[in-house]
């Protein structure tokens, strides 16, 4: 999805045997850097909530891409200096990876004495199924429970490294290269399109909470919610309504002022006119204002508990006391 993504937006830089440009190696670290925003955003998010969700998975607390998911491989060496053809793209400073002193553009050698240059010799063809299937592999590891015996290419060398990352809510995000102001979530994952982090600006917590809003949809379940619905238009906006009221709980226990989603709410439906992603089935913006400054408001009056706010759209936590 991601590599796909990445053609359109850069495929003017597959120009077979010239040396990179300065401007396509920065067009590349452009995409790296909005990877971590959003890597550091969403782990914050998925870590801080982790005692309310239901679904949890241990999570590094970084970001690995592969050499040939770039759709010039030249670029992406001379963008991202791979030590191995899969690398670690990106630390989110504070995780399990950051803690054990591994950096970004630490090279994947093996894990659990699993070498993982079996196939790196095929190199011809664009794709991110590599990384993918590394990924898939990874978390099925992490989730015995058990630590994971990583050994990586380090600035000093091949160096092994013990990792055994704490629990977060499970969801992995994902930065989609198309310049529409967008952002989806498919029941696991979250996709932001590169058009609405530009539209959000700096403010990293009005980024938070386009991520809380999607990330929420995926923690109450709202994909096969709406796949078993009758009345479905009535259903989503019941499910839109439940995700903006959930979003702001969760952007408080990460530390984000909740207040940031009123801000971006009101600026974005100014700017489209409607609700965010509005086709009909959501609040006008107005609309969506009191809905989340009464949750806003309710959090004011709700004892903390362990220095979190029980959400109560999500009483199936362990920490819930509804
Ligand atoms: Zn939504």
């Amino acid at each position: 999805m991601r590599a796909l993504a990445v053609v359109m937006m850069l495929c003017w830089s597959a120009v077979a045997h010239s040396a990179p440009s300065s401007d396509q190696i920065a067009a590349y670290r452009a995409l790296g850097q909005q990877d971590l925003r959003l890597a550091v955003i969403s782990h914050r998010l998925a870590a801080a909530n982790a005692p309310f969700c239901e679904r949890r998975e241990r999570n590094p607390g970084w970001v690995l891409h592969d050499e040939i998911q770039y759709p010039d491989l030249e670029t992406a060496r001379a963008a991202f200096g791979f030590r191995q053809p899969i690398s670690i793209s990106a630390v989110v400073p504070g995780g399990a990876a950051d803690q054990l002193g591994i950096k970004a553009g630490d090279g994947l050698v093996a894990f659990d004495d699993e070498m993982l240059g079996a196939d790196t010799e095929v190199r011809s063809k664009q794709s991110a199924e590599r990384v993918e299937n590394i990924q898939r592999e990874l978390k099925q590891k992490l989730a015995t429970g058990e630590p994971i015996k990583l050994t990586l290419d380090t600035v000093h060398g091949k160096r092994p490294f013990n990792l055994s990352p704490p629990e977060v809510c499970t969801s992995h995000f994902w930065v989609d290269a198309r310049s529409n102001l967008d952002a989806g979530a498919d029941g696991d994952g979250v996709r932001i399109t590169e058009g609405l982090m530009t539209f959000v600006g700096t403010d990293d917590a009005e980024l938070a909470a386009v991520v809380a809003h999607e990330l929420s949809h995926n923690l109450l379940g709202h994909r096969k919610r709406l796949k078993s619905a009758r009345r479905r238009t009535k259903e989503v906006l019941a499910t839109e309504i439940e995700a903006d009221r959930l979003s702001v709980w969760l952007m408080a226990n990460a530390g984000y002022d909740p207040k940031a989603a009123l801000r971006f709410t009101e600026r974005h439906g100014r700017k489209t006119g409607l609700g965010i992603f509005s086709d009909g089935t959501h609040l006008r913006w107005k609309n969506r204002l009191k809905v989340m400054q009464a949750e806003i408001d309710l959090m004011a009056a709700t004892p903390k508990q362990g220095g979190l706010l029980p959400p109560p759209l999500l009483a199936g936590g362990e920490l819930a006391t509804q």
